[in-house]
């Protein structure tokens, strides 16, 4: 009894998803007599196309669970390739695992909005209703708890992370910066190519005459609209980009990508999804996109502004389009410090 309130305590200390994840399967592996535990979590939206994400992993021997979405990108599986988790996330039921072994148990991992994923166990002994019980009221407490951080975090409207939550992620990425540059990255070729992949960028999404759309269809349609391309930004980029709405029809996105170029074919994408798409009511609808690189000792604010000031610069020169602020520096259409001669734009 102890140790379960003990680790309710510790998967409800902190608000950070990967944190809170990993508690969970340290909770498990304490509670159950357990070899492995594992947390796969589903990509991609209802009827689209979805795929396995193997969100953590804990097993006997291991001292702690690796879980760090942040840091790590595992590539997905193909939905279709682990079919006794698609029948526990589909049915929302436990499912054995492995019925000739005997000693694994699916368990279906349900948010508010919808399943998000399975937890895999593979067990020393069969589970009996007792312990099964205790697997699933842990389940129930993270699952509570996620929605209230989805809660705290994300915007209503749109379900993306809102820009308070922004804060909070940028630093870790910033940090992140600083170790490419100035850590051990400097192992030779191979390193040095994975610490580069892992730069990251940041996009604000600006869509253009958007006043013209509340004025002309009222609020209400302006409102399904954005929820529209919040929808096409989460089909159009990874899995792992965080993406923000930083309200009104502004959103922010926070990526990874090897340079600039590769950042901008990312964010070109976007623009292409949104101008190829037809809006129920309303039609064609375009957005502007500035964007640049995330620099160690960065804030948060300097770095939306340097993306702002691309924006900005995409406004001026006919909307519809991607810019980057490196690029415009180095072009000389942008001053760093956002002064273009005399003119202090911001
Ligand atoms: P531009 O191409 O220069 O960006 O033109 P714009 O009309 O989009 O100009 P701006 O970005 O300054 O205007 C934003 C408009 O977005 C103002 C307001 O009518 C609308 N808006 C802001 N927040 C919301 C919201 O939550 N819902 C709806 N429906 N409209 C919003
Ligand atoms: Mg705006
Ligand atoms: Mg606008």
């Amino acid at each position: 009894m102890t140790a379960v309130l003990e680790h309710v305590a510790d998967m409800t200390r902190s608000r950070d998803r990967g944190q809170v994840d990993a508690s969970l399967l340290t909770a498990l592996m304490d509670l159950l007599p357990l070899r492995r535990a594992r947390l796969w979590r589903v990509l991609g939206e209802p009827g689209g196309q979805r795929s396995w994400l193997q969100a953590g992993h804990h097993e006997v021997g291991l001292l702690l669970p690796c879980v760090d979405p942040l840091a790590e990108a595992p590539e997905p599986l193909p939905y279709a390739a682990l079919p006794r988790h698609v029948a526990c996330f589909e049915q929302v039921a436990a499912i054995a695992q492995d019925p000739v072994a005997g000693h694994g148990v699916l368990l279906p991992m349900a948010s508010e909005r919808e399943v998000e994923g399975v937890v895999e166990l593979a067990l020393e002994r069969p589970l009996d209703g007792e312990l099964l019980r205790v697997a699933q009221t842990v389940l129930r407490i993270h699952r509570n708890f996620l929605n209230l951080i989805d809660y705290s975090e994300r915007d209503t409207l749109t379900g993306l992370l809102n820009r308070k939550s922004f804060d909070e992620t940028f630093l870790r990425a910033t940090a992140m910066e600083a170790t490419r540059i100035y850590g051990n990255g400097s192992t030779g070729p191979e390193g040095e190519r994975r610490g580069a992949a892992r730069r990251h960028w940041l996009g604000v999404v600006d869509i253009d005459h958007f006043k013209q759309v509340n004025d002309q269809h009222g609020h209400l349609i302006g409102d399904e609209v954005l929820l529209l391309v919040a929808r096409l930004m989460r089909s159009t980029f990874r899995y792992d980009d965080r993406l923000y709405r930083f309200g009104g029809e502004e959103f922010v996105v926070l990526l990874t990508a090897p340079d600039d170029a590769a950042a901008g074919v990312a964010f070109e994408r976007l623009r292409a999804n949104l101008e190829a798409y037809t809006f129920p009511r309303v039609g064609r609808i375009t957005a502007s996109v500035g964007f640049s690189d995330v620099r160690p000792g960065d804030t948060p604010q300097a770095a939306f502004e340097r993306a702002d000031r691309a924006v900005y610069h995409a406004k001026q020169n006919g909307r519809n389009q991607v810019r980057s602020q490196l690029e415009l520096v180095a072009a000389g259409l942008l001053d760093e410090t956002g002064s273009v001669g005399d003119i202090e734009l911001f």
